[in-house]
């Protein structure tokens, strides 16, 4: 491809759309009864339903419908409360109905929206025009077997939802903090693990470029199974210059469907885009339209659990923490809980904030774990920072040497440990007057000659307490206890 100058590049503005595909935690699959787990042995998890055998009846899987709804109230979208599904009927291997069950007319939810934070660049908005509910293909592989392609049918009619943005995303940082956003709600919801690599979620990112000012959109290119953000915004990169180049060229972009080489960092056309009659859809004859009442709707916004963008807005104005603290604590709900949680305890807000984003995701970090995985209760860590706060343990002797101690042993109290690890200090009073005791004995002349009259020796007793101090004392004190000392006789 023709390298594209900056300049060139610069008179043209990207608009893109997203397709997320989520995987649904339910129990069961979306209209048979057996379970489905990542890594199974191929073909353990299947039903006559979901293989497609004929006689077979699908039911729909009630826990899905509440999923997609919260989801739905998630991103305050329009929830339509019946609902029915089509046949998408296309020939794959791994879809041994020849058709896939999913919302095509009516989808579930409708006209949301999601707040965005893309890095180094303002907060956008960005519609999402539908969630629909609909079923999983099995999967074809192909690298296992040199003469063969193998169908793995286990994920053959788990539950999804496909999440589609309006095209709205104007820039490749957009772009990826939509896919974030929309992992990080799943995940706050508890609908889908987000799981990338293993493709509990993925994600597909239609492009077209405009020349700027321009209020057409171009043709459109699909680029299927993005798997992680940083490829997301690699192939988009990659597909903005490559239809700048034909731009310039004189020549059309194809409305294609298109792959990414994420060794290479190049897309290439996988097959021209499908005509909607090429599915030839119909209703669903063998499910009933779903009616959803207007009881059960608000019920299942009643018990939504707290959301990224609440607990961020709590934080910064209730609390009172920075921009920076609180998005780093909300990036993960148990995280954000842990923080709630200890300053519940009594821990001051900003220090808590400060203590779980420094040493303790460190050592999260360290060990690559969850919060989850953390041994210290927050009621256990309000004590470490009460601790700190009261000087009666310095914050690097708590980081470095309580922390670890209370990780191998979390049910110890925070006081005891330190006392018996030793690091108790001298609060700052008996630590200025054994340092005052050390001055005057070493220089009793100056003692008797301040005593007589020379006030001004003060600031050099002042010096020698400071410069003798392990930390930082505190000068006023410091003066204070100096001068009554010195005025005793
Ligand atoms: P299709 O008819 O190909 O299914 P849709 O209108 O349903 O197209 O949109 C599918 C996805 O493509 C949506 O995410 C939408 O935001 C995005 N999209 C639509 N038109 C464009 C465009 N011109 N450029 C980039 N993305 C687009
Ligand atoms: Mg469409």
């Amino acid at each position: 491809m023709a390298d594209v100058p900056a300049e060139v590049l610069d008179r043209y503005e990207v608009v893109i759309g997203l397709e997320i595909h989520a995987q649904l935690l339910t129990k069961s699959k979306m209209f048979s009864p057996e379970a489905y787990a990542y890594g199974a042995p191929p073909n353990t998890q299947t039903h006559p339903v979901s293989l497609g055998h004929p006689g077979t009846l699908p039911r729909p899987n009630k826990a899905a419908y509440e999923m997609a709804v919260r989801f739905g109230h998630a991103i305050e979208a329009e929830i339509q409360p019946v609902t029915y599904f089509s046949r998408k009927n296309y020939f794959y291997p791994d879809l041994p109905k020849g058709y896939q069950i999913t919302q095509y007319v009516i989808p579930i939810c409708k006209d949301g929206r999601l707040r965005v934070e893309p890095e180094g660049e303002p907060p956008a908005f960005v519609g999402i025009d539908k969630v629909i509910l609909e079923e999983d293909s099995g999967k074809s592989i192909h690298d296992l077997d040199p003469f063969a392609t193998l169908i793995d049918l286990n994920r053959a009619g788990v539950p999804l939802i496909e999440i589609v943005t309006a095209p709205d995303i104007r820039t490749f940082a957009q772009a990826g903090a939509t896919l974030a956003k929309i992992r990080q709600l799943v995940r706050y919801l508890e609908i889908c693990d987000g799981n990338m690599e293993e493709g509990s979620l993925r994600c597909d990112a239609n492009i077209s470029v405009r020349p700027r000012g321009s209020r057409r959109f171009g043709t459109k290119v699909e680029i299927k199974n993005l798997n992680s953000i940083r490829n997301l915004q690699r192939a988009l990169e990659y597909e903005f210059r490559r239809q700048v180049a034909l731009i310039e060229a004189g020549k059309p972009v194809e409305a294609d469907t298109r792959g990414f080489i994420p060794d290479q960092g190049i897309t290439f056309t996988m097959r021209a885009k499908e005509a909607l009659h090429d599915y030839r859809y119909f209703p669903e004859p063998d499910i009933p339209p779903v009616t959803l009442s207007d009881e059960w709707i608000a019920g299942v916004r009643q018990q939504m659990p707290p959301l990224p963008d609440e607990l961020f807005e709590r934080f910064t104005t209730r609390y009172g923490l920075s921009e920076y603290d609180a998005r780093l604590l909300v990036s993960d709900k148990a995280f954000a809980l842990y923080f709630e949680e200890t300053v519940q305890a009594g821990a001051q807000p900003k220090q808590a904030a400060n203590w779980l984003n420094g040493p303790v995701r460190a050592w999260l970090n360290r060990q690559a774990v969850d919060i989850e995985a953390f041994p210290i209760p927050p009621h256990t860590t309000q004590k470490i920072l009460r601790l700190i706060d009261d000087n009666a343990v310095s914050y690097s002797e708590a980081a470095q040497t309580l922390l670890p101690a209370l990780i191998e042993n979390s049910t110890a109290e925070p006081q005891a440990m330190a006392e018996q690890l030793g690091i108790i200090q001298a609060s700052d009073t008996v630590l200025i007057q054994q340092l005052i005791e050390e001055v005057l004995a070493e220089f009793p002349e100056k003692v008797a000659q301040y005593r007589a009259g020379k006030k001004g020796l003060l600031g050099m007793f002042m010096g020698q307490i400071m410069r003798r101090a392990p930390k930082k004392l505190d000068p006023r004190l410091t003066n204070q206890l100096l001068a009554e000392r010195l005025n005793q006789t």
